[in-house]
């Protein structure tokens, strides 16, 4: 596997992943071709071993798992989440001003606002209609072509621009679709006749709900003199769930290993797909009905939880902690906090870097300045709710919940290295506590 290869394989699955929606149908095109089966939650299991499976949770969740053989050793568990931050329809969405036509959105996570101006915007995510019968079915839907764009206002009208600039989320940002004097055609009536277009069956009779996102349609591409950056629209956190997707696809089957990518954790994962919700759980009671193995098991498993870490910003040295400069393309990040909005832990920090030395690969090690809020991700929640040993890691990434973010060109392949070896490893890592010679 080389960098330039993986990371076409990356920008593709960036593109055909606008929402977590498109993000699960991705990482299961994946797994289908390398047979994967599909489970149903509502349905009866009959689970073979070293047979790989994977189960959905309708709102943009995945869970991916293999039974092998090594029942009492625990699992190779990663995790991940399918969601960034973006703009979010609203219900009714459609706004005549000033013969404009603009649709209502909400901010969904902590976007950051500034880059969404002047970008050609499109529209993806997921509807519900009610079909000729009177059945509920649901599809998803991208309209993959800019549609919409949120102008700045001039610098002559907002002379304080460079200097004082906030955003009025309300009002600011609320993206253009068209004139309303040439077209009054609303938001449902441009979904309905691309539905038609696609000629989807049963056909739509009327859209009932929707979840839908506005999203940067510009593609994926490096940039830098030689190459040494990417830029591409939610690298956090698809980048990760790209790269363990794919490892998981070349895993040994004779090993046990579990992946879970939830939604919602950039608005807190308080969901039945969010890490808050009982996913994980219930896949595990459903493996290990017994408490008492599924406890074992969990004791003998180790959780690796996937994020982007900030690198340095050279324009902005002052936001990070002085002797903990994160670099791009300088390998996986330990993510480390004192008051464990990450999972690590002294002993789990060990464990990856094993891992990473095992494989030649550089670890950095991340913290926050004690003068600035740390963020925080699935790790915590995972590794309390299930028992589980944790460590949290991620690549170097700048512009964090920009509409475009930086990554480097290398990271996705240090990162491929360092998990693919985590689920091919013959054993999972241990730790053994050392006894003292003289009193032992
Ligand atoms: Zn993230």
């Amino acid at each position: 596997m080389d960098s330039t290869a993986l990371n076409k394989q990356l920008f593709d699955f960036l593109s055909h992943s606008p929402t977590p929606f498109h993000a699960v149908d991705s990482m299961t095109a994946l797994l289908d071709k390398a047979g994967f089966k599909e489970l149903d939650e509502r349905e009866q299991w009959n689970l073979s071993r070293n047979q790989p499976y994977y189960v959905i949770r309708e709102d943009g969740a995945l869970v991916a798992f293999n039974l092998g053989e090594e029942d009492h050793n625990g699992f190779r568990i990663i995790g991940s989440h399918s969601d960034s931050p973006c703009l979010q329809v609203k219900p009714k969405p459609d706004i005549y001003e000033k013969s404009y036509h603009q649709i209502g959105v909400e901010v969904y996570g902590g976007a950051l606002l500034h880059p969404w101006f002047d970008r050609e915007l499109s529209i993806a995510g997921r509807l519900a209609y009610r079909s000729e019968d009177s059945s509920i079915h649901t599809t998803l839907i991208d309209l993959a072509r800019p549609v919409a764009v949120i102008p700045s206002v001039a610098i002559h009208l907002d002379r304080k621009a460079n200097n004082e600039h906030t955003i009025d989320a309300q009002k600011d940002i609320v993206p253009l679709t068209g004139l309303s004097a040439t077209s009054k055609t609303s938001l449902a009536e441009i979904l309905q006749s691309h539905l038609q277009e696609t000629g989807i069956q049963p056909s739509p009779q009327e859209i009932l709900s929707s979840d839908l996102y506005f999203y940067d349609c510009r593609a994926p591409c490096h940039t830098g003199f030689d190459n040494d950056f990417i830029l591409a629209g939610r690298l956090d956190n698809l980048l990760s769930c790209f790269v363990i997707t794919l490892a998981m696809t070349a895993a040994p089957p004779a090993h046990n290993f579990m992946f879970v990518c939830n939604n919602h954790e950039e608005v807190g994962s308080a969901t039945a797909s969010g890490a808050h919700g009982n996913l994980l759980d219930a896949i595990f009671e459903r493996l290990y009905p017994e408490p008492a193995s599924r406890y074992r098991s969990m004791a003998h498993s180790f959780f690796i939880s996937v994020d982007n870490a900030h690198a340095v910003h050279p324009n902005f040295p002052e936001k990070h902690e002085p002797c903990h400069d994160i670099l791009l393309n300088h390998g996986p990040v330990l993510k480390i906090n004192a008051a464990q909005k990450y999972s690590s832990t002294g002993v789990s920090n060990a464990i990856f870097k094993m891992l990473c030395h095992e494989t030649g690969t550089p670890v950095q090690e991340f913290v926050m300045r004690n003068d600035m809020a740390c963020g925080s991700t699935i790790g915590p929640v995972t590794s309390s709710k299930i028992g589980v040993a944790a460590v949290d890691i991620g690549a170097a990434s700048l512009g964090m919940h920009s509409i475009r973010e930086v990554t480097g060109s290398q990271d996705p392949l240090l990162m491929y290295t360092v998990i693919s070896h985590f689920l091919r490893r013959d054993t999972l890592p241990t730790v053994t506590q050392a006894c003292d010679v003289e009193s032992a």
